[in-house]
């Protein structure tokens, strides 16, 4: 799980906590009291529209013990066993990369599912970036093969554990590719109550034989006023400038609220900047915001800087900037840096930001120690690069 996660981690397995998107909630939840449900639905929509969440709101009702005609209950067996992601008739499907030694062709979602159960608790607006970003390698471009179809088809042929209906959600369903038509029957002649949730950006990249079998439901993006009042309930701060730049799209908006990494790459810029120019008439003001930051901010802050040098050295060391797992915006800041630092200042430049992160840890004075710092790197920085 990524270190960077700022805030309380919101839970959302319940309708009333999607925010908007009322029409589309009713008309799901009636059809489920008036036992209407197809076997096989598509949710279609933007990035960052709500579809996973509202497949998880689906099958948390479906299953709950205790609905009431508006919600699940939250408090039955089942929405508790739902809650924590780990129901055994609610299986996920999405696509994953690398696992270890393991060849391709044998990686299904069962290798990642600790991490698919981390990332939709972290949230379950989730992009495909921030997805592969905690399989913990965004370089390999992940797939949903055969063996998973497999799987898909065996874990529906099973009897159901505890509930009366299996879910099955696949999540960026686009990624089944040919491998789709390995469901097709499955689509067409589904085991008794068995609901599969097909979730896509747009039905171009599904095979036509797949959405033909169908029901389609579609979401909207979400409004600025929803997006306020999710940041709302969750407890979480937001700016305007967040809302205004995601543009509807929850999953862009959280990545956002949570990246004050863009924040921290800028000050990371600027220290380096102030180091290496060494004036007092910018030293000591620019000292003085880092201890404004306040006790967790500056040890989130070296914490964020040991990680960009790092990536830092992977760039210098492989020449590849997509090798790096830094935002496009950091990877400006790195293009930035390597006119006045090399590789062994990289090393040392982490090497101090690590001795620093122990020392705030042990409440040292963080001016004397953020002062000692800067001219450290100063004296780095000026020498000439090799
Ligand atoms: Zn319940």
């Amino acid at each position: 799980m990524s270190k960077f996660w700022i805030g309380s981690k919101p839970n959302n397995m319940k309708f009333k906590q999607i925010p908007g998107k009322k029409d589309l909630k009713t008309q799901l939840i009636e059809r489920v009291d008036q036992n209407t449900l197809p076997h096989a639905l598509l949710l279609l929509g933007p990035q960052g529209s709500g579809k996973l969440a509202i497949a998880i709101a689906l099958a948390n009702y479906l299953l709950c013990q205790n609905k009431d005609g508006l919600d699940a209950c939250g408090s039955c067996q089942s929405c508790l066993k739902t809650q924590k992601n780990v129901h055994p008739d609610i299986h996920f499907t999405f696509p994953v990369g690398k696992s270890g030694k393991k060849a391709r062709k044998d990686v299904t979602s069962v290798d990642f599912i600790k991490h698919w159960r981390n990332a939709i608790e972290e949230s379950p607006y989730l992009s495909l970036e921030r997805w592969q970003q905690v399989m913990g390698d965004p370089t390999s471009i992940p797939n949903i093969n055969t063996q998973e179809c497999k799987n898909i088809i065996h874990n529906l042929s099973l009897q159901t554990f505890e509930a009366i209906y299996k879910v099955q959600i696949i999540w960026q369903a686009q990624f089944l590719r040919k491998e789709g038509n390995r469901l097709l029957k499955l689509i067409e002649e589904p085991a008794p109550n068995t609901l599969l949730i097909l979730i896509a950006e747009n039905e171009e990249a599904l095979l036509n034989t797949i959405v033909s079998r169908c029901q389609i439901f579609k979401t909207k993006p979400f409004q600025d006023s929803e997006m306020r009042q999710y940041f709302e309930e969750n407890a979480l701060s937001i700016n305007d400038e967040a809302i205004f730049l995601s543009s509807g799209n929850l999953a862009e908006a959280i990545v956002l609220q949570q990246g004050r990494t863009s924040q921290y790459s800028n000050l990371i810029l600027d220290w380096m900047r102030v180091s290496w120019q060494s004036h007092p008439d910018t030293i000591f003001p620019f000292i003085d915001k880092l201890v404004a930051l306040g006790k967790d901010e500056r040890i989130f802050f070296l914490e964020y800087g040991i990680h960009f040098f790092r990536q830092f050295g992977i760039y210098l060391y492989t020449k590849d900037i997509n090798q790096v797992r830094l935002t496009n915006e950091e990877k400006d800041t790195v293009l930035k840096m390597i006119k006045i630092i090399n590789a062994d200042k990289s090393v040392l430049i982490a090497e101090k930001l690590e001795e620093g992160l122990i020392l705030l840890r042990r409440n040292i004075n963080a001016k004397i120690m953020f002062t000692d710092f800067t001219f450290y790197f100063g004296q780095i920085l000026r020498q000439s690069v090799a």
